[in-house]
């Protein structure tokens, strides 16, 4: 049996429904996070209710009912559901209107919804020695506020459908030269021991993930900057990584046609960091 959590309630996968008049199917008017659960404990969870708590406050959606009680929820939901490892994906709507109107009622109530499935380990922990990720370039198609983690994911998905039908593994934005993130990742490379990712900007998102690459580097006293990436500096980095929740920290091998010289993963600092991840 697989649990959920609706508004008030745990369900399970089977009996859960939301109406189609909810602003989350109409507009895509809502926000989310996947949180990921180690051992049936979330990692950086207060970072992430944070994160949440800001996209709520930039789209004025209110702040569900059970708002506090969420860490509570996340731990009940994790007990109750299979796996040890798992991935809670958290989402708020506006709730749910009684006519379609892009001008939201205010009493509309949010709904909340928690699920979560397995968390597959990190195939680079697996074995470091696999091919690295093979991404495809894309000319940034987003809005302009892609600091909100919102639900409204379309470009996002025909990017990932796109690269996938190409046989790649993800996509790279890059916006007029300039690297945004991936289109589910923050992007980071290396150059002369010197780590660079993309400022935090309203152009990406500032993941968590992200930030706690940047603390692991920080404690190490190894160097990293926050400025701008260009592709073409991209191509001639010594190491390229893909950073989300989900994926820890995952080595890039090519980007579009190019391969990134690479160097055994004992030589390289993405092996290190996703070594002392959790320290
Ligand atoms: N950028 C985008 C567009 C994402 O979807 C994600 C994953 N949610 C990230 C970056 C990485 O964020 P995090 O490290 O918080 O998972």
């Amino acid at each position: 049996m697989n649990w959920t959590y609706l508004n008030k309630d745990f369900i399970t996968r089977e009996e859960v429904k939301i109406s189609p008049f909810d602003r989350g199917f109409l507009f895509g008017d809502g926000v989310y996070e996947v949180i990921p659960i180690y051992e049936r404990k979330a990692f950086l969870l207060e970072e992430h209710i944070a994160r949440l708590g800001r996209s709520l406050v930039l789209t004025g959606i209110k702040r569900p009912k059970k708002w506090n009680k969420i860490p509570e929820i996340i731990d009940n939901l994790v007990e109750r559901n299979l796996f040890d490892n798992q991935s809670v994906y958290l989402q708020i709507t506006r709730g749910e209107d009684s006519v379609r109107n892009h001008i939201p009622d205010p009493k509309v109530e949010p709904t909340l919804f928690i699920t979560s499935s397995e968390l597959k380990v990190n195939p680079y922990r697996l074995n470091p020695e696999i091919k690295g990720l093979a991404v495809k370039i894309l000319e940034d198609p987003r809005w302009d506020r892609c600091d909100i983690k919102a639900v409204t994911l379309l470009s996002n998905v025909i990017a990932m459908r796109e690269a996938n039908i190409e046989g790649k593994d993800g996509v790279i934005f890059c916006n007029k030269g300039k690297i945004t993130e991936g289109a589910s990742s923050n992007v980071f490379a290396v150059f002369d021991n010197l780590v660079v990712t993309s400022p935090e900007s309203n152009q990406i998102l500032s993941g968590i993930t992200r930030k706690h690459v940047l603390s692991l580097l920080s404690a190490k006293g190894i160097k990293a900057l926050e400025k701008d990436l260009n592709l073409v500096d991209l191509y001639k980095a010594e190491e390229v990584w893909m950073t989300s929740s989900t994926q820890e920290i995952q080595p890039v091998r090519k980007i579009d046609e190019i391969i990134i010289k690479t160097k055994s993963p004992k030589d390289s600092l993405w092996f290190e960091l996703l070594t002392s991840y959790f320290y």
